[in-house]
């Protein structure tokens, strides 16, 4: 059977820099994958791949068993680790354009705004928010249409400990909906409640992945993800020199 998502021997080249080698990854339907890798290990070269955002030097990626479609990258949502906005605009227009650009249906916005907790900001420039207040508009127009598929980049920084609450309780809602989430972050404490699944790239190359339960067996029962991630990556600073 299909899996929900397929990447296979996945690799990206800039220039000589190869920030992807061979990476083998499935995610299946309703999955929280959380991944992980220090910075340059590739996880937004991943995502940009996998939403058509960056052009992949080799390698193949499956949604359901297809080559990806513009209408299937339209169920998706995406929070970029940087939220890209008109500053002069404000929170409202800002959103409304946006979901509108994506063909979903504005009428969720003022509903997104709400839950994000950004309804009183819904008049303001965006140019004067914090960069917490930014986030939460880059999910808020994410979240627009229930997309099934929310790949969501660094989505803890900036956020204060009150709205990193909210943000974990918005992902789970989303997830107990039935929405895939992938999750890349080095803020692990904040995604080790909510992940199923977790995998580890270093310079690029997929060092571990699979379930929470499966890399404790392997690698530290009882222990955090973090312990467990600082341990596969010594490990593999060892025995390939692969810095982490
Ligand atoms: P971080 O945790 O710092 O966000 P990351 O894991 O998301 O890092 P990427 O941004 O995917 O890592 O970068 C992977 C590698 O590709 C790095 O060596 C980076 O310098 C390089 N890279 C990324 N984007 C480009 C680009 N547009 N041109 C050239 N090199 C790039």
């Amino acid at each position: 059977m299909n899996s929900y998502l397929e990447i296979s021997r996945l690799t990206k080249l800039y220039g000589t820099t190869r920030a992807l080698e061979d990476v083998n990854l499935r995610v299946e339907r309703g999955n929280v994958l959380a991944l992980l890798g220090p910075n340059g290990a590739g996880k937004s070269t991943l995502f940009g791949c996998l939403l058509g955002l960056t052009r992949r030097t080799s390698g193949n990626i499956l949604f359901q068993g297809q080559p990806f479609t513009d209408a299937a990258r339209a169920r998706f949502g995406y929070v970029a680790e940087r939220v890209s906005l008109y500053p002069q605009r404000t929170v409202a227009e800002n959103a409304t354009f946006f979901v509108r650009l994506k063909g979903q249906p504005v009428a969720e916005v003022e509903q997104q705004l709400e839950r994000v907790g950004l309804q009183h900001a819904r008049n303001r420039q965006v140019r004067q928010l914090s960069k917490g207040m930014l986030q939460r508009l880059g999910l808020a127009i994410a979240l627009c249409g229930r997309p099934e598929l929310l790949v969501l980049d660094e989505p803890f920084n900036g956020l204060d400990p009150a709205l990193l609450d909210t943000l974990q309780s918005i992902l789970c809602e989303e997830n107990e909906r039935g929405a895939t989430l992938l999750i890349s972050t080095h803020t692990m404490s904040a995604v080790e409640p909510l992940a199923t699944h977790v995998a580890i790239l270093l310079q690029g190359r997929l060092a571990a992945s699979g379930t929470i339960q499966e890399l404790r067996a392997k690698h530290g029962e009882g222990d955090s993800l973090e312990a467990i991630y600082h341990r596969i990556a010594r490990q593999q600073h060892e025995t390939e020199g692969v810095f982490a």
